[in-house]
């Protein structure tokens, strides 16, 4: 199964003009998936990326979770993807404790919206998802939940990929993940931090939320992945500080990448 995985928005929290909020695609033959709706969903406007828009396919788009810069892109669907379905994949209540069709009634709404989700020109169907596996347009797709503050869920597509963003490491990923040829997983800090009196604090604030490129590399090894890309970068660091947490991942799993806006791999 010829698969290509973009990434449209590698940043976390604030986007940049190098990097917009979180988003990936999976372009599939028969579908096209795309993980979460940050800044990043934009970038599907982009004249390389227009192809994958081409009629035919199913478009369905998981949703990690509900912190804005995972959510923002959900108001650009009218400009994206204007007369198609989007079957939209929240985590079910039992992944976030709450209730996916009242939240994202609630967010995207007058007076924050022009439109609610169910009168934009896009036809929208929500589907959420709990725990555990599912069909969707014919792919195994499994959710889990993760560790964050507002609890997220990680998504994995067959044996193709997983996408892991805005969690604390947690050993159980390393199980989801085991042997999917690509791991998309969160980097939020370095990691070194935590070995500094004068910087543990950093670390201890960080993983509470969010995880190390260290400890990515380390549940990429334990998972035998393929290859690791690291997303949900900090717009707060420097391109040389991404490049250390590039360097100390590469270290326990040389097969870490960092990659651009836009960015594709065939997997
Ligand atoms: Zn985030
Ligand atoms: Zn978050």
């Amino acid at each position: 199964m010829p698969a290509i995985f973009s990434l449209l928005g590698s940043g976390g929290w604030i986007p940049t003009a190098r990097r917009e909020t979180t988003c990936a695609l999976l372009s599939l033959p028969e579908a096209l998936f795309i993980f979460d709706a940050g800044t990043g969903l934009s970038r599907l406007l982009e004249e390389k990326l227009r192809p994958e828009l081409r009629a035919g396919r199913e478009i369905h788009l998981f949703l990690s979770h509900y912190h804005l810069d995972h959510v923002a892109g959900l108001a650009y669907l009218p400009g994206i993807l204007k007369g198609r379905t989007v079957c939209l994949h929240p985590p079910a209540a039992e992944i976030t404790g709450a209730d996916p069709v009242e939240i994202l009634g609630a967010l995207v709404r007058k007076p924050f919206n022009p439109t609610s989700l169910a009168d934009m020109p896009v036809e929208i169907k929500i589907e959420p998802l709990g725990e555990g596996r599912h069909e969707i347009a014919g792919v195994e797709i499994q959710a889990r939940r993760q560790i964050h503050p507002d609890p997220s869920a990680a998504w994995r597509a067959a044996d193709l990929m997983v996408f892991a963003t805005d969690t604390a490491a947690d050993e159980e990923t390393a199980a989801f993940a085991r042997g999917a040829r690509l791991l998309v997983h969160e980097a939020w800090i370095d990691g070194k931090e935590e070995n500094d009196p004068a910087t543990e604090h950093i670390a201890r604030e960080a993983y509470i939320a969010h995880t190390s490129a260290r400890q990515a590399a380390a549940l990429a090894a334990k998972a035998e992945v393929g290859q690791l890309v690291l997303c949900h970068l900090s717009p707060l660091r420097s391109d040389a500080y991404h490049s250390q947490m590039l360097l100390a991942a590469q270290e326990s799993f040389p097969a870490t990448r960092i990659m651009e806006d836009g960015e594709a791999l065939e997997l």
